[in-house]
């Protein structure tokens, strides 16, 4: 469906796309997944053949997008982060004028359009002027124009951003539809929203691969340390020593002391080993009687925060959530 190899963006002397390969399979959801700067508009924008990558290959339905842009466009629908609408037309106009673009036949064209209303939910809207629709139906015709002509790839640059609880959920739904009859792949800087929609997750972080595996190998590969929360009654020292002297503990770290006494601590250890049995009667024996224990694994978010953390720290103030929104609304 698409195979992409060795792509390379570089600005100035920043790589924005630092040597991402990848490929897809007919009828999965890839999810990028990054924080703001990653990568994922940039490499999207590739694919899609809005812009010319440095270097790398990109190969649609067998069509470089470079050597054969318009065989490779015709099984592309996007969605860019800030969706091309024209505000002074209704929604149906406007999905005309993307039909017209996309070169849908003029005998197909009209049911298709109602057709795709009706999926996207943007009927009632057909008739009424772009700018006085609300964000989510905004996003609901953008994505119309997306499915326009039924494209075999579906490509979403943060589909959901902006939008309300609600229409998050609605939007997915639609997508989860989609990935019937379509591949798709859409980015995102929320965990959540990919682990639930995707098949597939490739993390990215400072333009590279960090890791690519579905969602469940992801939490598999992630609670590889659990960690144990302990209050203990006791002296640090001899709770140390007892800790120290346990097979599977890579880790322990000490809260501040609470009450007179009581101590509570955080032990992480190997996955695969069973400790508690040993902190159990390690800690009875040396009189520190436990009177709390718990076992947190680490989550997915966990996971996701630790590998694109320098990241979040050095961008953090270059690029606000809202970025794209603000330049939406100004564009619209
Ligand atoms: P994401 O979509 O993951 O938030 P982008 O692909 O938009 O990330 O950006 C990746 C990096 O490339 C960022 O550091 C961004 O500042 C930089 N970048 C994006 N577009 C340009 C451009 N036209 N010129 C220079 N730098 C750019
Ligand atoms: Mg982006």
């Amino acid at each position: 469906m698409i195979e992409v190899k060795n792509l390379i963006k570089q600005y100035g002397n920043q790589r924005a796309v630092d040597d991402l390969s990848f490929s897809l399979e007919k009828g999965k959801i890839l999810g990028f997944l990054g924080p703001n700067g990653a990568g994922k508009s940039t490499t999207m924008n590739i694919i899609t053949g809005y812009i010319s990558a440095t270097s790398g290959s990109v190969i649609i339905d067998g069509n470089d997008i470079l050597q054969e842009p318009e065989k490779a466009k015709k099984s592309i629908g996007y969605l860019p982060e800030i969706p091309p609408l024209y505000p002074d037309m209704t929604t149906k106009e406007y999905l005309n004028f993307v039909a017209d673009i996309k070169g849908v036949k003029k005998p197909v064209k009209e049911n298709m359009i109602l057709e795709i209303m009706e999926l996207t939910k943007i009927t009632d809207m057909a008739d009424r002027l772009i700018k006085h629709l609300s964000k989510g139906y905004k996003q609901r015709v953008g994505l119309a124009g997306a499915i326009m002509g039924y494209p075999d790839l579906i490509i979403l640059d943060e589909p959901t951003v902006g939008l309300d609880p609600m229409q998050i959920i609605e939007i997915r739904d639609l997508i989860k539809e989609l990935s019937k009859e379509h591949t798709v792949i859409l980015s995102s800087h929320i965990l959540s929203e990919v682990s639930t929609l995707c098949d597939l997750v490739m993390i990215i972080n400072k333009g590279k691969l960090i890791v690519s595996d579905t969602p469940e190998n992801l939490s598999k590969h992630m609670s590889a340390t659990n960690r144990i929360y302990l209050m203990v009654h006791g002296e640090k020292e001899t709770i140390e020593s007892v800790l120290k002297n346990i097979d599977g503990i890579i880790h322990i770290e000490f809260e501040e002391e609470k009450e007179d006494g009581y101590i509570t601590l955080t032990v992480e250890s190997e996955g695969s080993i069973e400790i508690r049995e040993d902190i159990f009667y390690g800690l009875a024996a040396a009189q520190c009687p436990i009177y709390e224990l718990k076992v947190t694994k680490k989550s997915l978010e966990d996971i996701f925060l630790e590998l694109t953390k320098s990241e979040v720290e050095d961008d953090d103030q270059e690029k606000p959530e809202e970025y794209g929104e603000i330049k939406k609304e100004e564009n619209q």
